[in-house]
């Protein structure tokens, strides 16, 4: 992915640093196995141990922590995170003044292990998620891991469609289309409810092939490969995959995503038409 003029969000709220809920074993910011692990990763990499032992309060278990990338990796990954944001605000803003409406920008959140959210304790477990009650994203950057390793969708651009994806959940929420859907859900059978919060998930992947297409048009983002890689994320989030990732929004367990196939459907469809019209996912008979 090319991101040529550089420009990051002024939306990022960085909480990596911050003692969060503390969970897990060992709390009370006691020093524990964790935090020595991390001590001799720190210093194995050179980093001053006493900014390791600062943020101790919100480590995880030393088997996650000790695969966690260096700082450095981290600032990189974090910055490519801005930028992507960046460009999704100049995408939906110019969007949504075509139709003449404003664009709210939200706020993206990075956190380590947990932090607190509107919609209750967001944890990195959870993946990526959207919580319209306070119109921000969560972001633990480890998930980036997760997605070249566990789901086998390594690349930028798979990481872009993953915030993009997020950000149509805050789209859909400018419209008023979440506040529906979670309206309406509250009516339906468990079936019909589930088959609704698919809609809304295809519809958001739908909304970041969207903001491809018009990133691509105005500031020729994809590089040769970048498409194959969002395709391939969206396909390795399906339901079986990433059933975990909704928990922020205080929905049922049985919420549901939708199928490989149908995600990266939608957001080539998105991409394809570069329109909002192409993403009703609601009127389309469900299979
Ligand atoms: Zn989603």
């Amino acid at each position: 992915m090319r991101l040529d003029n550089g420009r990051e969000s002024s939306n990022i709220e960085d909480r990596r640093g911050e003692g969060g809920p503390r969970r897990g074993l060992g709390g009370g910011g006691r020093i524990g196995i964790g935090t020595i692990v991390l001590v001799l990763v720190a210093m194995y990499f050179g980093v001053d141990p006493s900014i390791v032992l600062n943020g101790a309060g919100v480590m995880s278990p030393p088997t996650a922590e000790s695969s966690r990338p260096p700082a450095s990796a981290q600032d990189d990954s974090a910055r490519f995170v801005s930028m992507v944001l960046a460009d999704t605000e100049d995408t939906w803003r110019a969007l949504f003044s075509g139709g003449g409406r404003r664009y709210v920008e939200p706020r993206l959140v990075l956190y380590r292990g947990a932090t607190q959210s509107a919609c209750g304790l967001g944890q990195a477990e959870m993946g990526p998620f959207y919580c319209p009650a306070d119109s921000k994203v969560y972001l633990d950057l480890d998930f980036f891991a997760e997605l070249r390793s566990r789901f086998h969708a390594p690349g930028d651009f798979a990481q872009a469609y993953v915030i993009a994806h997020e950000i149509g959940h805050h789209v859909q929420n400018l419209f008023g289309i979440s506040a529906k859907v979670q309206d309406a859900r509250q009516r339906l059978s468990a079936r019909e409810s589930n088959l609704l919060s698919v809609k809304l998930e295809l519809q958001a992947d739908c909304l970041a092939g969207v903001w491809a297409h018009h990133a691509e048009r105005s500031r020729q983002v994809l590089e040769a490969g970048d498409l194959e890689e969002a395709l391939a994320a969206a396909a390795a989030t399906g339901d079986d995959t990433l059933q975990k990732q909704a928990r922020g929004y205080a929905v049922p367990d049985s919420f549901t995503h939708g199928s490989a196939a149908q995600r990266a459907q939608w957001f080539r469809t998105g991409f394809n038409a570069g329109s909002l019209r192409a993403c009703d996912t609601f009127s389309v008979a469900a299979h």
